[in-house]
């Protein structure tokens, strides 16, 4: 009987997991068009709408997917991730979906409001004993000493959302696309966390042919962008990023140099300008997002430069509401040298204008 083949409890998990996807559908495609760059629209992917309110929802659905299938969860088989962020939120959604055990290994300085927010997914957390780059291992060795599985998004993400079989981001944005003036793109922008975004973006290019570019938008302190123009994969900063979710010290191993035509670098206090120019706007933005926006305002100015009509669209990773208190409160950002400062003029006269300063 079916109940009783050893892959049952997997298939219907995988099947629950499909059906939460399907039931809340793809996520909006909001449009953007502004005085200075008439003829262009900018579109964003909106991930803030997940039920978890990041694009890692979307990631760590295939995460589970992926694992399943390769039969490396079973039934009750506990789930243990390395950070205290929106991945953790995830996991614990999902693992309550399928009713396994979660437990998120967290870095010692985790904000107080994000493991509330684990919590409230209905996850368990402790905190990490070993230092912050050993979180990993550290989390892979107490999977292993408990019988738990150790979901590795830095490592898995990429192939897990390239070979799940469910319907991509990309998937998703150029079905959305369809129905707009420009079906194809002249650019897509993105940051780059683990890189599976940047990498499954790339590949839904090359796949289908489509003359759209994609631009990655690099916070300060990443890896990504000096490696990527000298070519250097074993690039290290040493430094952490200060914007949420992309940046990354190192060049992580779901990161897809070839699949990425520009690595675009913006200041972070340009990141946060355009994170405050999108909530103005009544796009109520993470910041990840102000970092693509910006990237994707310097490209628009190209285009209009160059007479170019089109389209450019746009990942926004996370919504404004878990930064009320930090990227949102100017208090906060002068204590840490991120004031927006004259980036706000260069994004407003561009808005009204198309003209990019110092470009
Ligand atoms: C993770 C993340 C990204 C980047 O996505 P990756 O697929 O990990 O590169 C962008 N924005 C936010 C808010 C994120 O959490």
């Amino acid at each position: 009987m079916a109940a009783d083949h050893p892959h049952a409890w997997a298939a219907r998990a995988i099947r629950l997991l499909r059906d939460e996807a399907r039931q809340h559908g793809p996520t909006p495609l909001h449009t953007l068009r502004l005085p200075g760059v008439p003829g262009i629209d900018l579109h964003l992917k909106d991930e803030s709408a997940h039920p978890t309110g990041t694009l890692k929802h979307r990631l760590v659905r295939a995460l589970f997917t992926y694992t399943l299938a390769a039969g490396a969860i079973q039934d009750s088989t506990p789930v243990l991730v390395a950070t205290g962020g929106p991945v953790a939120v995830a996991a614990a959604h999902f693992a309550r979906l399928l009713d396994l055990p979660c437990t998120a290994v967290v870095p010692p300085r985790t904000p107080a409001a994000a493991l509330d927010r684990i919590t409230a997914a209905g996850g368990d957390w402790q905190y990490a004993e070993r230092p912050p780059a050993a979180l990993q291992e550290e989390t892979r060795a107490l999977a292993e000493a408990t019988g738990g599985h150790f979901l590795d998004h830095f490592t898995d993400a990429a192939p897990a959302v390239a070979s799940c079989g469910d319907p991509t981001l990309a998937d998703e944005l150029f079905a959305q696309l369809r129905t707009t003036p420009h079906p194809l793109p002249a650019w897509l922008v993105t940051g780059a966390g683990t890189g599976a975004t940047s990498a499954t973006l790339g590949r839904h290019l090359h796949r289908h042919g489509h003359p759209t570019r994609l631009a990655v938008a690099d916070p300060e302190n990443s890896a990504y962008y000096p490696s990527w123009t000298t070519g250097y994969s074993g690039y290290a900063t040493g430094m952490p990023s200060r914007i949420p979710g992309i940046g990354r010290p190192r060049v992580e191993p779901g990161f897809l140099p070839t699949a990425v035509d520009l690595v675009v670098p913006v200041p972070d206090p340009a990141s946060v300008a355009a994170l405050h120019w999108l909530h103005t706007a009544g796009f109520p933005a993470g910041p990840s997002t102000g970092t693509a926006f910006w990237a994707a305002c310097h490209l628009a100015a190209r285009m209009r430069e160059k007479g170019v009509r089109g389209s450019i669209a746009l990942v926004m990773g996370d919504g404004a509401d878990p930064y009320r208190a930090t990227y949102l409160d100017p208090a906060w950002l002068t204590a840490r040298d991120l004031e927006p400062g004259p980036h706000r003029t260069t994004l407003d006269r561009f808005a009204a204008t198309g003209e990019w300063a110092g470009a």
